[in-house]
């Protein structure tokens, strides 16, 4: 099916929805769109969708149907306890869960979809808000071969790279193994910046040296932490916008919750969630800032 003749449903149209969503319409799919925020919806009107009324109405004749909601209560509820979302979904449609949540939020979502004849993918993302403009999105999927290959041409409006981690819940335990791992890294190289800096070091020449020597990694090539060393990032923006910190406990969360289910060591993870619970700790607005604030542990 071309994208001109699938018709997507597209709930949540918040930071990463609404770029998505204008992807999505760029490349020519026909989406009728729905977030409790009318002044979201308003947006989503402006860049091609229709404005359908409520989730039900939105899904009601849907091809794919993709959520982009903030956690797994709300994902639920919407789709399952409350406005039973997936019971109003065509038989054959394919919903695709973009939230981060859970896994055993998703593999309750996949079982309740399964029931009904629906086909389901969860495929949280990774970019933030910049891929989610540019429509260079990872998605890491979990679901049957099938429901992969079904998502990928509106999958492939949205995004750059696109994995199959494995089946039911798999993207999700992909996406929380990354983001503890982001979290570490981008906490390490904050504390080792700082030391840097306290020795007498200016941060650009030592940043240069560790992006090429063996400290080189995601943090230091495209999100440096200390101020003024990358002008576009958060960072020498007083750590507006982003990836806010908030967001980075919920996944470290999320992370946790993993880690005790299946009996794992994560000592790095437990302790860069410490130091990110202490940095929200640190004033009112720390939650709302940028996780590469985390620097401001170490000064
Ligand atoms: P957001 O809070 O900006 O957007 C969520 C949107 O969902 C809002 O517009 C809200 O009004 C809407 N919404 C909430 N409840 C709803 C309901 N019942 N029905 C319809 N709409 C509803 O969040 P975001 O930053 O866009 O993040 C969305 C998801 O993506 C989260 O799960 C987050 O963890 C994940 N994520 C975010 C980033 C990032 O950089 N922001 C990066 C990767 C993944």
């Amino acid at each position: 099916m071309s994208s001109s003749e699938q018709s997507v449903a597209f709930i949540g149209l918040g930071n990463m929805g609404a770029p998505m969503v204008a992807n999505l319409c760029a490349k020519g799919f026909r989406v009728r769109a729905f977030d409790v925020s009318t002044q979201a919806l308003q947006k989503a009107v402006d860049v091609g969708c229709t404005a359908a009324a409520s989730a039900v109405e939105a899904v009601a004749a849907a091809d794919v149907v993709v959520t982009m909601l903030p956690n797994g209560e709300i994902v639920e509820s919407l789709l399952i306890d409350e406005q039973r979302l997936l019971e109003e979904m065509p038989s054959g449609a394919l919903l695709v869960d973009c939230s981060t949540v859970a896994a055993s939020t998703s593999l309750r979502v996949h079982q309740c979809a399964d029931s009904l004849g629906v086909r389901c993918l969860d495929a949280p993302v990774s970019g933030g808000v910049g891929a989610a403009k540019a429509g260079t999105l990872a998605f890491m999927c979990g679901g049957t071969e099938e429901a992969f290959a079904a998502a990928q041409s509106v999958l492939g409006a949205m995004g750059a790279n696109i994995f199959r981690a494995g089946d039911a819940g798999a993207g999700q335990t992909a996406k929380i193994c990354n983001n503890m791992l982001l979290a570490v890294h981008m906490a390490g190289t904050a504390e080792a910046l700082q030391m840097g800096v306290n020795n007498g070091l200016d941060p650009v020449v030592l940043s240069e040296i560790m992006r090429k020597s063996s400290g080189g990694n995601w943090s230091l090539e495209k999100y440096n932490p200390y101020p003024g060393v990358m002008p576009e990032v958060p960072a020498s923006n007083d750590y507006a916008g982003g990836f806010l910190v908030r967001l980075m406990l919920k996944d470290l969360g999320l992370a946790a919750n993993a880690g005790n289910i299946s009996d794992s060591k994560t000592p790095m993870g437990d302790q860069a969630h410490a130091l990110f619970q202490q940095l929200k700790e640190s004033s009112e607005d720390a939650q709302d800032k940028d996780f590469s604030s985390i620097l401001k542990i170490f000064q």
